[in-house]
């Protein structure tokens, strides 16, 4: 296999994480591709936290394969799981669909309206174009493609046959005897109170039921009814022979499970076993299954039963989101990947995930956060654009080396470049240009080829993606009482209580405003007023002016603020002034 020269330093996580994962394999699977995974449950839709559980091990995978090395990324799709819950404020989902819980997650009918064929397949396609646009390049698995299809066979008869050592690890763990799983019953149990007796939520884990006839870490779903509402009552080694009996319907078979494929391995023994199967070698968890006691710590005992080892699992921090508390998302009250894209390019995002190790949690930014996020991120550009450093861990530029491993793990995979806006222009800026303008492009274009008329934009699409994400963002982000409005109308009553010095301000303003039609030139004029009026040259430095000054500015730009908007903050006064446009600036300010 090639092996290319490793990277002269190891400057962040993911390149540390990279040199471990490497060695690791080549110890356990010498010339086998780097096998790394991520779970994930499309119980509903796939909140924006969860991507912490992809992007680890993609952004490793990727070092990996930037590095010369084969590398595989499993996403196991756990679509086998059963349907815990009915999620709250899905559009085309009533409390009928709390009928299918129990049911395998692809057993459930997709939402009302949808394309896709259940509800597992509904959840899933909505995260999979969210990668695709992130760049992930993954393995996707389904679980229910392979229990249903006898894949893990081998497997499901190794664990039957072992589960006298399985039930021993587990019960070292076990601080209290497993909730007793309902018997057979003559009417069918109320599947409200037996979800309320497990414990709610995907985080609940499962090891498997202790009825009369001992431990089994394999449940089937019932031929039936098609819930997992079963409890396994005979078992024979030999014959593979299993009887079951449903809790929910009444129903009970004897099966072959050398040849039956309608269930699965209880959770604790499932991961395991498919770390075993599959060979991975680094496969990170959340706070909720890293607990001592939890599935990857005694997975890490089981997975010895299977003939394999533990991957590398470093514990993942929370990912916070900001700004979504009051405006509620568009799919099911929780922000989705998908949710973010809408207001931010692939490669903030990206940015986010490489920039902070795995144990240290973050915030997503919703709120007026993001703005600021953009100006740090096109710092950070910038600098990498100036420095020299062209690949991870050259250094040099201005850019620190770990901020620039960030920033290439952010723009780019092993498999190239991601798209990109052509011209950059500053979020903040795009996002007032967007709020002004309301939805009016050819205000907007006007707008944005004013920002720098020595290099003007020609079509809004050089500004594209960029400019819609920032648009998304006011539309659907900003309260209402925070847009910014445009008077229709000068304020009469205003200009007309106006004192000498503050329409003297309004003159200075106005005169020179054609010859300061641009950005910067805006930006050296609304400050440079002030100055001139306290008889200073416009471009004195602070240091040459007395502290009054800036009290004379903040006053200045609130007059302007409510001479123009009418209220007394806005967008940055440069961007607002272009928004506005000369002749209506001339108008709102009494000339
Ligand atoms: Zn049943």
């Amino acid at each position: 296999m090639p092996i290319v020269a490793q990277s002269t330093e190891t400057t962040d996580w993911v390149s540390r994480f990279a040199d471990e994962v490497i060695a690791e394999s080549e110890r356990r699977a010498p010339g086998k591709p780097v096998v790394v995974a991520s779970g994930l449950s499309p119980s509903g839709p796939i909140h924006l936290g969860n991507l912490r559980e992809v992007m680890t091990p993609h952004l490793v995978a990727d070092e990996v394969r930037r590095r010369g090395h084969q590398a595989r990324h499993l996403i196991s799709w756990d679509d086998y799981d059963r349907y815990r819950k009915v999620p709250a404020g899905v559009p085309g989902v009533d409390e009928t669909w709390a009928e299918h819980i129990g049911k395998p997650l692809t057993s459930v009918p997709a939402p009302k309206g949808s394309p896709h064929p259940n509800w597992a397949e509904h959840f899933k396609a909505a995260m999979v174009a969210s990668l695709a646009e992130l760049g992930v390049e993954f393995d996707g698995i389904s679980q229910t493609a392979q229990y249903t299809s006898g894949v893990y066979r081998e497997q499901i008869l190794h664990a039957m046959k072992h589960r006298r050592d399985i039930d021993a690890i587990l019960d070292q763990y076990r601080t209290k005897k497993p909730a007793k799983q309902p018997q057979k019953s003559q009417k069918p149990v109320d599947e409200a109170e037996l979800e309320a007796a497990e414990g709610s939520g995907a985080a609940a884990e499962d090891d498997g039921s202790s009825g009369s006839a001992g431990y089994f870490p394999y449940k089937p779903y019932c031929g039936n009814c098609e819930k997992d509402l079963t409890t396994v009552t005979a078992y024979d080694d030999d014959s593979t022979e299993l009887t079951y009996a449903c809790t929910a319907c009444g129903f009970s078979e004897t099966v072959r499970l050398s040849e039956f494929n309608r269930g699965k391995l209880v959770w604790k023994v499932d991961w395991p076993m498919r770390w075993a199967y599959e060979g991975v070698v680094f496969e990170p968890s959340g706070v909720d299954h890293s607990s001592p006691g939890s599935s990857f710590q005694v997975g890490g005992q089981i997975v010895g039963i299977f003939g394999g080892t533990q991957p590398i699992g470093p514990m993942y921090a929370f990912v916070g989101i900001s700004g979504m508390a009051k405006m509620s998302s568009s799919k099911g009250g929780v922000p989705t990947p998908a949710d973010a894209l809408q207001i931010m390019e692939p490669q903030l995002l990206r940015w986010l995930y490489a920039r902070r190790r795995p144990n240290q949690s973050f915030k997503i930014a919703f709120d007026q956060e993001i703005q600021r996020l953009y100006d740090e991120w096109d710092r950070l550009e910038a600098k990498v654009a100036g420095g020299t450093s062209q690949a991870i861990g050259a250094g040099g530029g201005s850019a620190l080396p770990a901020d620039a491993a960030a920033h290439s793990r952010a723009v780019r995979t092993a498999a190239g470049e991601l798209p990109r806006t052509p011209r950059p222009l500053p979020y903040r800026t795009l996002a007032s240009v967007a709020d002004i303008t309301a939805g009016h492009e050819d205000q907007a274009l006007r707008i944005l080829g004013e920002l720098d008329p020595a290099n003007p934009i020609a079509s809004l699409e050089e500004a594209r993606p960029r400019y819609d994400k920032a648009e998304a963002w006011i539309n659907t982000h900003v309260p209402a009482d925070q847009r910014t409005v445009v008077r229709q109308e000068p304020d009469a009553e205003l200009l007309k209580s106006l004192d000498e010095p503050s329409r003297q301000s309004l003159r200075l303003l106005l005169d020179g405003l054609a010859d300061h039609w641009s950005l910067d030139g805006l930006t050296h004029h609304v400050y440079g007023v002030p100055k001139v009026q306290a008889g200073f040259p416009a471009d004195a430095t602070p240091k040459e002016l007395p502290p009054e000054i800036k009290t004379a500015q903040r006053t200045f730009f609130a007059l302007l603020y409510h001479l123009l908007v009418g209220r007394d903050t806005g967008p940055r006064l440069p961007t607002l002034l272009l928004a506005v446009g000369q002749d209506r600036v001339r108008t709102l300010l009494g000339e």
